[in-house]
C-alpha cells in the first residue's frame, strides 16, 4: 500500500464532505480508484509528512493555499508530534481516495439521463460518404456533403473514443456513411481496441470487406455488421442504385474466414413490395454457417422514402416466418439488446428483429451517437444537436469541461422516441437522412 502518498488540501468541510462521499460508494468503486487517487494525487513522502507543519496547518488551508515548507510552520509554531503527523497521513489518504471516487463517480454520471438510463454504448459515424445509394437511406442524388475539414480527424476521433469510454463506455460501433471508405479504419480501430472495450465493431455494407476484413481483425475488431437487403442482383441493384452483390456475399465468408463467426450480423430492412418475401431466404444464410440475420423495421428519416403503407412490422414478419419455420423458437435476448432473438432447431445462426417502430426498446436505451461532424446526437430520432464536439475539442477543452458539455446534452435526452411519440410523430419531424447518422 501507499500509505505514506496523502493529498494534502481542502477545508474541513471539503474532507467531511469527501470522506463522507467515499463511504457511500462500494468496496468495489474503492478498490478501482486507489491507483486513480495515486496517479492523480500531488505526491508527498512520508518525510514531507513527518517534517511537516501538523494536521491544523492543513485542515484550515484553503483548497487553492499550498502546505507549508517541510520542516517549518508557516505560523511560526512547532513542528507537530509523531501521532499528529500519522493522523495526518491517514486523513490525506483519505481525502486523495475520496477525491478520486469523486471523480469517479462524476465520470460516470456523466452518461446518465434523467430517465436513469447509463449509456456505454457509443456509435461514431466515421465519414458521410458511400459507395451505394439505397432508396430507404439517401436521396437519390446523394446528400450534400461537409468539407473534409469538418469531419473528425483520427486523432480527433480517438480523443472522443477516450472521453467516453472513462466515463464507462465499453461498447463502440463504428458507422457512416460506409466507414469502410475511411482510410484510417484500421488505425481508429486500433486506438479504440488499445482503450480496452469490450466491444468494437463495425456496420458495413460489405462491398470492401473482402479487402479490409484481415486488417481489421488485426487491429483489434471483435464484431462485423453487414447491412444487405435482398439476395437477388436485380433488386440489389434497384434498391442499392449500384452493382455490388456478388463483393457483398465475398465479404461476408471472408469475415467468416477471417474468424467472425459467431460475431457476425447480417442487417435486412424489411419493406413491403420490396424484400418482405426474402425473409425465409435469409433465415437460410445461418442453417449451416455462424451468422445471427437480423430484420430490421423500416424507420422514417428524412429523405428515405419512408411509407408506412409499406411497412412490415414484427409480428407480420413472425408469422411469415412461422408458416415457413413452425418450430421457430424464442431465444434468450441480452442485456440493453435492441433484438428480439429467435432459432430454428438445427441452425448454426439466429434470427433477430429490431422491433423500433412496433415496440421500441427506449426504456433500456444505453446508446449514444457521435456524427462525423463531431455532433453529439443522444437520440436516433433527435434532431436537436446542439453540441460539437469537434468545436469543444478544436477550442482546446479539458475533459472535464467536454465532459459537463456532454452531460448537459444527456440531460436532455427524451423518454422514447426522441420525444416523437411514434412513427407518424417520427415522419413528421425533422431529422438529418440516415446516410449521416449511421443507424
Ligand atoms: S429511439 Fe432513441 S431512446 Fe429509443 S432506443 Fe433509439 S436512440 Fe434510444
Amino acid at each position: 500500500m501507499r500509505a505514506a502518498v496523502v493529498r494534502a488540501s481542502g477545508s474541513t468541510a471539503t474532507f467531511t464532505r469527501r470522506v463522507g462521499l467515499k463511504r457511500r460508494l462500494s468496496a468495489r468503486s474503492e478498490l478501482a480508484v486507489e491507483d486513480d487517487a495515486y496517479d492523480a494525487a500531488p505526491k508527498y513522502s512520508s518525510k514531507d509528512i513527518r517534517s511537516g507543519p501538523g494536521l491544523s496547518h492543513f485542515i484550515n488551508r484553503s483548497a487553492s493555499e499550498p502546505p507549508a515548507a517541510a520542516g517549518k510552520s508557516d505560523c511560526g509554531g512547532k513542528v507537530a508530534p509523531r501521532e499528529d503527523e500519522d493522523k495526518l497521513a491517514k486523513l490525506m489518504r483519505q481525502v486523495a481516495l475520496a477525491e478520486a471516487a469523486e471523480a469517479a463517480h462524476e465520470r460516470q454520471s456523466m452518461l446518465v439521463d434523467t430517465h436513469g438510463r447509463f449509456h456505454n454504448y457509443l456509435r461514431i459515424s466515421l465519414t458521410e460518404r458511400c459507395n451505394l445509394r439505397c432508396t430507404y437511406c439517401m436521396p437519390e442524388d446523394g446528400v450534400s456533403l461537409q468539407p473534409q475539414s469538418h469531419l473528425l480527424t483520427t486523432d480527433e476521433i480517438a480523443r472522443v473514443a477516450q472521453l467516453f469510454v472513462r466515463s464507462g463506455v465499453d461498447k463502440v460501433r463504428l458507422t457512416g456513411g460506409e466507414p469502410l471508405l475511411r482510410r484510417d479504419l484500421a488505425d481508429v480501430v486500433g486506438r479504440i481496441s488499445a482503450l480496452g472495450v469490450r466491444h468494437i465493431g463495425v456496420t458495413t455494407n460489405g462491398l470492401v470487406l473482402k479487402q479490409r476484413v484481415q486488417a481489421l481483425a488485426a487491429a483489434g475488431l471483435s464484431h462485423v455488421n453487414v447491412s444487405l437487403d435482398t439476395l437477388q442482383e436485380q433488386r440489389f441493384n434497384a434498391i442499392t442504385r449500384r452493382r455490388g452483390l456478388e463483393q457483398v456475399l465475398a465479404g461476408i465468408d471472408a469475415a467468416l474466414d477471417a474468424g467472425f463467426g459467431g460475431r457476425l450480423k447480417i442487417n435486412c430492412v424489411v419493406m413491403g413490395g420490396v424484400n418482405e418475401d426474402e425473409l425465409a431466404a435469409f433465415v437460410e444464410l445461418g442453417s449451416s454457417r455462424p451468422l445471427d440475420v437480423r430484420f430490421i423495421e423500416w424507420m422514417p428519416f428524412d429523405d428515405n422514402r419512408w411509407n408506412e403503407g409499406k411497412f412490415v412490422g414484427y409480428s407480420s414478419m413472425l408469422r411469415s416466418l412461422q408458416g415457413s419455420y413452425p418450430e421457430l423458437a424464442r431465444s434468450g435476448d441480452e442485456r440493453n439488446d435492441t433484438t428480439k432473438w429467435y432459432r430454428v432447431p438445427g441452425h448454426e445462426g439466429r434470427i433477430g428483429f429490431i422491433t423500433s417502430m412496433s415496440e421500441h426498446f427506449c426504456g433500456s436505451c444505453n446508446r449514444l451517437r457521435v456524427m462525423a461532424d463531431g455532433s453529439l446526437k443522444v437520440c436516433l430520432f433527435d434532431g436537436d444537436e446542439t453540441l460539437s464536439l469537434r468545436d469543444a475539442l478544436r477550442a482546446g477543452l479539458p475533459d472535464r469541461q467536454l465532459g459537463a458539455l456532454v452531460h448537459t446534452a444527456v440531460l436532455k435526452k427524451k423518454a422514447a422516441l426522441g420525444g416523437h411519440g411514434d412513427m407518424q410523430g417520427i415522419a413528421r419531424s425533422s431529422n438529418r437522412p440516415m446516410i449521416l447518422i449511421g443507424g
